[in-house]
């Protein structure tokens, strides 16, 4: 079975407290990426900008966590290129979280910062990333409770960034995909208004719409305080049930149905049967594909024609042979009486 992205869908609001917004995101099956931008003045919204940007100049079909720290160090190598010579933009940076459906049953991650990922199934909801943030290296550590965390002055301090330093580590992973789950890829402005039970509730709410859903959880975390940029993206894992398409020959050797060419659209690429032949068609095809014509046959009309002269023939030559043997008898009569 192969693995595909089914629906999928993004948003992404300034909040209640920014003025404007430096969440980027990408949402191209089967990639898509969070990027949360941070810098003074515009630079937070270059940084996540460039980073989208450079993740989708190329074609991405495929090539798992290896691809993906390949497309991360490029973008990283833009965004601090422009940082190094544009001075407006000195120090300016961004989170990252990519996320690219296989097809073989795996969803391959990228990350740095403090972006998250989350997948929803029907028996759980879970983080799949670890923060790079102050509080969360403290809270692996031990010398903070996740309750301290949550409220912490310095929550939005992160450890790791896209484009601050020439080289950059990336955490890559894989997680198995099956049919029916959901992924969700947000910015800090999401989880740090909502916690995961919250998120959780609403994406269950909505989960036969994605559009709602993402609006659901936009408009949730307005609701907590909206104090940061909110983005979500959502993408869901389908079996892919779609046929392999027809070759050329079997396609031919479909039977033409009338009711067929109702349902025939121009941008549907098919190639439209023959049509069923005509009487015209039986007429004229024959003749094309016969050899030069042949003596013709004698049709059934012909042959009473045919008949008729026959019958005259023969009735004429027995009149010229009657007509001779009584010229014979009347010679052998005139010879006799001489
Ligand atoms: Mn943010």
């Amino acid at each position: 079975m192969r693995t595909v992205v089914g629906a999928s869908h993004a948003r992404t609001d300034a909040g209640r407290k920014r003025r404007g917004n430096e969440d980027a995101f990408v949402c191209r099956p089967p990639l898509f990426a969070i990027a949360d931008g941070m810098g003074g003045a515009q630079a937070g919204e270059v940084a996540s900008a460039l980073a989208a940007e450079a993740l989708t100049d190329v074609p991405v079909d495929g090539g798992g966590e290896r691809r993906i720290v390949e497309l991360i160090r490029e973008a990283n190598r833009r965004v601090h290129e422009r940082a190094s010579t544009d001075a407006a933009t000195t120090g300016m940076g961004t989170t990252i979280t990519v996320a690219l459906v296989e097809e073989d049953g795996h969803v391959a991650f990228g990350h740095v910062g403090d972006s998250r990922a989350y997948r929803l199934r029907a028996d759980g909801f879970e983080q799949l990333t670890d923060d790079h943030s102050l509080v969360a290296e403290l809270v692996r550590r031990g010398e903070l409770s996740p309750a301290e965390a949550e409220v912490h002055p310095q929550r939005s301090v992160i450890t790791r960034a896209l484009g601050t330093d020439p080289s950059i580590d990336v955490d890559t992973f894989s997680k198995d995909a099956l049919p029916g789950d959901l992924f969700l890829l947000c910015s800090d402005g999401l989880s740090d208004m909502l916690d995961g039970g919250t998120i959780e509730s609403i994406l269950r709410a909505h989960r036969s719409d994605l559009a709602e859903a993402s609006r659901a959880l936009v408009q949730a975390a307005n609701r907590a305080g909206g104090e940061d940029n909110i983005t979500a993206v959502l993408f869901e894992i389908a079996e892919d049930t779609a046929a392999p398409e027809p070759d050329e020959k079997t396609r031919e050797a479909v039977p033409s149905r009338p009711e067929d060419e109702d349902t025939l659209h121009p941008e549907d690429h098919v190639v439209p049967p023959p049509p069923a032949p005509s009487a015209v068609d039986t007429m004229v095809a024959p003749v094309e594909a016969m050899p030069p014509p042949a003596p013709a046959e004698p049709s059934a009309h012909d042959e009473e024609e045919l008949e008729e002269a026959t019958f005259a023939r023969k009735a004429l030559a027995l009149a010229v042979i009657v007509a001779l043997c009584a010229l014979i008898v009347v010679l052998v009569i005139w010879g006799l009486a001489r």
